[in-house]
């Protein structure tokens, strides 16, 4: 690689710095995609992970702008729902929609050699493998490599958690938030033939879970999530001699069952800990921004980091698109993605407690959670759940979190005016006692 002027450069050749390559060379020209591993379609650079990612409208949008939609279809699994496999025996499975539509499941590694099959095919992009930034300078712009200064006329930082990218915006004042979630996880394999492949399965405990994605094979990528620290059940414990294979098969029974070397899969798999990272800057002036996990890696459990990191990449060239000024271009793009990043991130923590926890049963369900399956029945075009109006639509991330915060407003409003037999009136009853109220909040959204 020489020392010139290389058109954008894009720092990581994650599924985020592909898509944005994609969509980018047949607009502006040369696109370099700097990454730091190795190839992973040779031997050499294969990690051999099964991680599954879940796509939703967000993700299914970008990629089908970029001509991939039907070719990335074909290596999916459709998923209706979640199953929670509950101590007792009983499971319950909870729809992704209303309306069954699923969200789709794909392998991580073979959607990753995909893209960059893709990306490789794109005329205007290139892909180098093996090299790794070690500087930005912002005021060329420039990234430095190895010993060689490439300059270049925008820096994209699609490098991930621990980017680099950020780090020189925080070194111009920039503040960022980094930390371990307190949960990590294992892969582990599971042979199918004995779940439903047309939903994911969980097994909560209170204190973590053990999930269970569909892939096309009909055999499932398992995870199993604990804690990282602290006392027996965590990965800490297991040096101290915590008896791991005895916890997965009393906590598991099922699946330990099912599973083949258990106790081999847990003895040598990987441990991964997770990053959550946000910045409040993504943007220097019109020469650099950072898109995806770089600035806003969010915990797993929503399956919302990656369709978010797709959905920057569209807005971001849309801001290109409508502003001849780089500098506002970017400065907008910054604006209307920032709040929907930590949306999307606030959402995604809390859900970590829809995975860990059973679901309540029909006559444990909290009051309030009652008149809100109600309500989302009878008013089926005003209220939609939230997990689902985040899967299966496009609408601002920050936007769907306030208009849950006021509808659980409106619930505790109701409540507290007509008391808990509200929930058990009439149809007719209740549209008298939300119309007005509902209205509202419809005005809001
Ligand atoms: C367990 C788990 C489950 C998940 N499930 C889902 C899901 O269901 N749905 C979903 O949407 N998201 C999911 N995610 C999140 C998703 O994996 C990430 O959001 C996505 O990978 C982010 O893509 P990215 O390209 O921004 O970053 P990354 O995938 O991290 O890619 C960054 C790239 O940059 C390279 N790089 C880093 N530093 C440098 C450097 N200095 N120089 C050159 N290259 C560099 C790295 O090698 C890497 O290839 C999940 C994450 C985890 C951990």
């Amino acid at each position: 690689m020489k020392d010139e002027d290389s058109g954008i450069v894009i720092i990581g050749g994650g599924p985020v710095g592909l898509v944005a390559a994609m969509y980018l060379a047949p607009r502006f020209g040369s696109v370099t995609v700097l990454e730091k591993r190795p190839d992973p379609r040779s031997r050499l650079g294969a990690v051999g992970r099964s991680i599954t990612v879940m796509l939703s409208t967000r993700g299914w949008r970008a990629l089908s702008e970029v001509g991939l939609e039907d070719f990335v279809r074909s290596i999916c699994v459709p998923i209706h729902g979640r199953c929670a496999h509950l101590a007792d025996g009983s499971s319950h499975v909870t729809p992704y929609s209303r309306d069954r539509r699923p969200i789709w499941s794909v392998e991580r590694a073979r959607l990753h050699r995909l893209l960059l099959d893709a990306a490789e095919a794109t005329p205007g992009v290139r892909l180098c493998f093996d090299q790794q930034v070690r500087e930005v300078d912002l005021d060329s712009p420039a990234v430095v490599v190895g010993s060689r200064t490439l300059r270049c006329r925008l820096v994209l930082g699609c490098d991930g958690a621990h980017s680099t990218t950020r780090a020189a915006l925080v070194s111009r004042g920039a503040r960022e938030e980094v930390r371990t979630l307190e949960m990590a996880y294992q892969e582990i394999d599971v042979p199918g033939g004995w779940l439903d492949p047309s939903t994911m399965h969980y097994w909560p405990t209170g204190d973590g879970f053990f999930g269970a994605f569909p892939l096309p094979s009909g055999d499932f990528a398992g995870s199993l999530f604990m804690r990282l620290d602290g006392p027996a059940p965590s990965y800490a414990s297991v040096s101290g001699g915590y008896d791991l294979l005895g916890m997965f098969t009393s906590r598991f029974p099922e699946p330990a069952a099912a599973i083949g070397d258990l106790a081999g899969q847990l003895a040598s798999k990987t441990v991964s800990t997770i990053t959550i990272a946000s910045c409040d800057r993504w943007v220097w002036e019109g020469k650099l921004a950072l898109l995806g996990d770089a600035c806003h890696a969010m915990a797993p459990f929503m399956g919302h980091g990656m369709n978010c990191g797709f959905e920057d990449v569209r807005t971001f060239v849309g801001c290109l698109d409508s502003i001849d000024d780089t500098a506002s271009a970017l400065a907008v793009y910054e604006k209307s993605r920032v709040e929907e990043a930590k949306a999307i991130s606030a959402l995604s923590q809390q859900h970590y407690h829809t995975m860990a926890n059973p679901p309540p049963d029909k006559a444990a369900v909290l009051v309030e959670e009652a008149l809100r399956e109600r309500l989302f029945d009878l008013f089926p075009e005003r209220f939609v759940p939230l997990y689902e109006q985040c899967a299966f639509t496009e609408e601002s991330y920050a936007t769907l979190l306030r208009n849950d915060l006021l509808l659980e407003s409106l619930v505790e409003e109701l409540l507290g005016i007509h008391g808990p037999e509200l929930v058990s009136a009439p149809a007719s009853t209740l549209r008298a006692r939300v119309s007005g109220a509902a209205a509202a909040i419809t005005k809001e959204s």
